[in-house]
């Protein structure tokens, strides 16, 4: 499996991730044009791309939808709900069918199963995504908002958590089905496990991970953004601070060979100061990329 940021970031957002022969976009944020160029950077053809899924109807995630299903006859997949939402908020114009998913459903593309994961964030229907091939584990974790186990970062000690995160939480005895409570999801298909720490669950079982870290908390609390917008920022529909996104990382992601850091802000954040947060919290040796708001990233693997 590979993954590539074409971009990241609250002016757009764009994932490509390739496996087992099946080639996805997660959100579609840039422009058609950039989409296309950056892919051929990587000598990919936008037309190769199997499907679009869309994590949540804000803007930077939703805006070239429309472009990249008309111009380049994409399959779009999304929830109804962040269609309606995203339709009479933004110009998306005319679509033909659209694959509608369930938050908290699979997608299957042949070998490979997407699992969306609901969020905190202040969408309408907002999800993350998980791609599995058999082999690996990819998480692409933008926009996640807060639970309340992140909410408590700076008055826990994560060290001390262990117990809860692999004994008994929400009432479900997780020993002996450990591997399907973690992905999250039910027999049927569905996410089930709507516990507080769900974020922390579905990290500890990937191998890969894009993530948010969004804001500095010094840069958010003394930079221009209005209380309000810092509060929305901060609040549970918001988005992730360096330190939570390093602190969900440290109690989590035992098994992740490496980090890719996203939807960095452009007021509230710097690389240097995103890097240094989570060094200082992961150490030197764990492998950390950084999804730029202008650029493509590296190629990631797994
Ligand atoms: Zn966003
Ligand atoms: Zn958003």
């Amino acid at each position: 499996m590979r993954m590539i940021s074409l971009q990241s970031g609250s002016n757009g957002n764009c994932i490509f991730v390739e496996s087992c022969g099946v080639r996805l976009l997660l959100d579609a944020g840039l422009t058609g044009d950039a989409t296309a160029k950056r892919l051929a950077k990587f000598g990919i053809d936008v037309c190769s791309i199997d499907g679009v899924l869309i994590s949540h109807d804000h803007v930077d995630h939703v805006n070239c939808a429309g472009v990249l299903h008309r111009k380049f006859r994409l399959p779009i997949w999304i929830t109804l709900k962040t269609y309606e939402r995203a339709a009479s908020q933004h110009r998306l114009g005319k679509f033909g069918d659209l694959n509608f998913f369930k938050s908290g459903e699979r997608i299957i593309f042949n070998n490979i199963v997407v699992e969306t994961i609901p969020t905190a964030h202040d969408a309408v229907d907002g999800v993350c995504f998980v791609v599995d091939d058999g082999l690996s584990r990819l998480g692409v974790m933008m926009d996640l908002g807060r639970t309340k186990s992140i909410a408590s970062v700076g008055q826990k000690n994560y060290s001390d958590s262990k117990e809860e995160l692999f004994g008994v939480a929400g009432g479900i005895d997780l020993v002996g089905s450990r591997q399907r409570f973690f992905s999250g999801f039910d027999d049927a298909g569905r996410f089930s496990s709507f516990v507080e720490d769900y974020y922390e669950r579905v990290i500890s079982t990937l191998d890969g991970l894009l993530i948010e870290s969004n804001f500095d908390v010094e840069m958010l609390s003394v930079g221009r953004y209005s209380p309000q917008l810092q509060s929305r920022i901060r609040g549970r529909g918001g988005h992730l601070s360096n330190l939570e996104s390093a602190k969900l990382i440290e109690v989590s992601g035992k098994k992740l060979r490496w980090a890719c850091l996203g939807h960095i802000s452009k007021e509230n954040n710097t690389h240097d100061i995103v890097l240094d947060t989570h060094r200082e919290i992961l150490g030197k040796n764990f492998y950390l990329s950084i999804a730029s708001r202008y650029d493509t990233s590296e190629v990631l693997e797994l």
